[in-house]
């Protein structure tokens, strides 16, 4: 500080979660709930309610047809078709009268009496055993949360229409806010809640947009209009910056381009460690416009395809048809490079709208990935399908998330036949030797993995969920993030196994948690014997310039070494060592 009138900045703690530096102003998004209240009505109020109900029907009409020339615009006129099924709702004759009628008998406020005759539209369609009219009540749930907020007076959730360049702060962002926000006018994100492998956080680095989570209520302290500077690096968000932290960050930022500048230089090159391994170096994705970011990076392909991206934001799930067409162009772009997709996985912190997620108190022990593909068969083999056929122009390959034991891999992989007899029958081409892999995510499977490794061509190990279950810390819960232990010795004993029974069985194994993109472990999963890290596409040229700074022979002597050690701090820091000593700069 200098002098008296010397600007005074307040400064948050979170953590930061995506890379990067963004500075402006901010655009608060309150959680402002959706219950709607109900009060009684005089009959000479009756016309204002109608009117209300009339103005509330044309705002959402009009609405509906700015979202779907947006959709239409950015993705496509075919993904903007979803949005016709809503406009059918706001002119429906048969639900507009009853409001009307329930409004005079009832004598309660339109917001109430429209909630109740929808929801009860809708429930009835949903009970009939007829995929088209359930698909109906999906759209009017939908279409009902938007008339409500519109007869409310509540903004519709537009901070996902932003004109204007913004930091995002939010209680809260779930992954479908984040797939659908435009990336333009988002500079940064900041929430209240969250952790390093939500996948908010993850989406937010593989888009490159700086984020911090975890930043308790701040929400609750700051305005709309504030201006604030937001370290991705270090999770801080800082309200009224100084001229001399701006300075400082300026300097950092400058620092930033130069390294970066360096590693553009290794796209061309090859991920092989100074003694000669090659480690298969690949990217996540989350959505289609994600793809040239890979190759872009120097990537060797897809590793992860988290497909339920996709479908987060939809009334209506997608059919094999839509699936296919999405799967052809992405497989193509990547050829020939292998694209792995892996099957929906939804559930935890990722919900669709399309699909009834009753609240469980566990989400992410509860009804999800392979446990809810298995119970409905007719959505996963739309799914499988779609992508076996896309197999046929492309380098393609499945993987199932969540697999907990053998019985489970074989119920899965049985399904894969069955629609591959299918698909033969009806004529349809795709490549029979389409390799298959299991994501080992859950204690259970890595303990099971010698046995499980016969039974496929390969292992993906999603460490963020592994690490979650080994040492029970929620992944999204910001009061347990500290205890999130990558190097918990326990972790790396499984790990272990997994790795040792790859190789036993002669398949490969590959990492595609958050762990594969922390430089300071890489030593670490190299020495354990990973063929392939599958990392933010943003990350690949960080990664790349470690693995090539590594002998794997000096790798393997590490693992050797820690594998004696207590605690994960110890284990921490010789992985650190050995990253400082050969890629020092590309740390802190
Ligand atoms: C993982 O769990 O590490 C993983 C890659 O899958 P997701 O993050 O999508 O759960
Ligand atoms: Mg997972």
């Amino acid at each position: 500080m200098n002098g008296d009138n010397a600007q005074r900045e307040t400064r948050f703690q979170g953590v930061g979660v995506s890379p990067g530096i963004a500075r402006g102003k901010i655009h608060v998004v309150r959680d402002d709930g959706d219950d709607v209240a109900r009060h009684r009505i005089e009959p000479s109020e009756i016309a204002n309610e109608i009117g209300r109900f009339e103005t509330a029907l044309i705002q959402t009409r009009s609405q509906i047809l700015e979202m779907q020339e947006r959709i239409a615009q950015s993705i496509g006129a075919k993904d903007a078709g979803i949005f016709d099924a809503h406009l059918l709702v706001v002119e429906d004759r048969t639900l507009i009268d009853e409001v009307l009628r329930k409004l005079q008998a009832d004598l309660f406020n339109v917001e109430f009496i429209f909630q109740e005759v929808a929801t009860h539209y809708a429930d009835t369609l949903s009970k009939i055993d007829d995929p088209y009219l359930r698909e109906r009540a999906l759209d009017i749930q939908d279409v009902t949360r938007r008339v409500v907020r519109n007869l409310q007076g509540k903004a519709p959730k537009d901070f996902l229409a932003l004109t204007e360049r913004h930091i995002l702060l939010a209680h809260n962002i779930t992954p479908s806010d984040t797939a659908t926000m435009n990336r333009e006018f988002v500079m940064g994100l900041a929430t209240d809640l969250g952790s390093r492998t939500s996948h908010t956080a993850i989406m937010s680095r593989s888009l490159g947009i700086p984020a911090v989570v975890g930043l308790h209520d701040v929400t609750e302290k700051l305005e709309t209009g504030r201006e604030v500077l937001l370290d991705g690096y270090s999770g801080l968000l800082i309200l009224d910056p100084t001229p001399e932290t701006l300075w400082h960050y300026g300097e950092l930022e400058h620092k930033k381009v130069l390294v970066a500048e360096q590693l553009t230089g290794l796209r061309e090159t090859k991920s092989i460690t100074r003694d000669g391994r090659h480690i298969v170096l690949s990217a996540n994705i989350e959505l289609p416009d994600d793809v040239p970011a890979a190759p872009k990076n120097g990537a060797e392909g897809i590793g992860l395809y988290r497909t339920e991206f996709l479908y987060l934001n939809r009334a209506t799930l997608p059919s094999e048809e839509e699936q296919y067409e999405t799967y052809r162009k992405v497989a193509e772009q990547v050829a020939p490079h292998p694209l792995i997709i892996r099957t929906f996985d939804l559930g935890g912190d990722k919900v669709a709208g399309a699909l009834d997620a009753s609240d469980e108190m566990n989400p992410f022990m509860g009804h999800r990935a392979i446990r809810f593909c298995l119970e409905h068969l007719d959505i996963f083999k739309a799914q499988l399908r779609g992508i076996m056929r896309a197999s046929a122009v492309g380098n393609v390959k499945i993987m199932f998330p969540m697999i907990s034991g053998l019985e489970e891999l074989q119920r899965a992989l049985a399904v894969l036949e069955e629609c591959k007899t299918e698909l033969q029958q009806e004529g349809h081409a795709f490549d029979q030797g389409t390799e298959v892999g299991a994501m080992i995510e859950i204690p259970s499977a890595a303990m099971c993995a010698s046995r499980l490794a016969r039974e496929i061509d390969f292992f993906s190990i999603g460490t963020n969920d592994l690490i979650q279950y080994a040492i029970a810390v929620d992944r999204v819960n910001e009061r347990v993030a500290h205890l999130y232990e990558p190097t918990h010795p326990a972790v790396l004993r499984l790990l272990k196994m997994v790795a040792d029974a790859a190789r036993e069985h002669e398949i490969w194994v590959g990492v595609c948690g958050e762990m594969a993109g922390d430089l300071a472990l890489i030593p670490l999963l190299l020495g354990l014997g990973m063929d392939e890290l599958s990392v933010g596409a943003s990350l690949v040229p960080r990664v790349k310039r470690a693995v090539q700074s590594l002998a794997h022979s000096e790798c393997q002597k590490l693992v050797g070494n820690v594998m004696e050690l207590d605690t994960s701090s110890e284990i921490l820091a010789r992985c650190t060592e050995m990253a400082q000593a050969n890629y020092g700069e590309l740390l802190g």
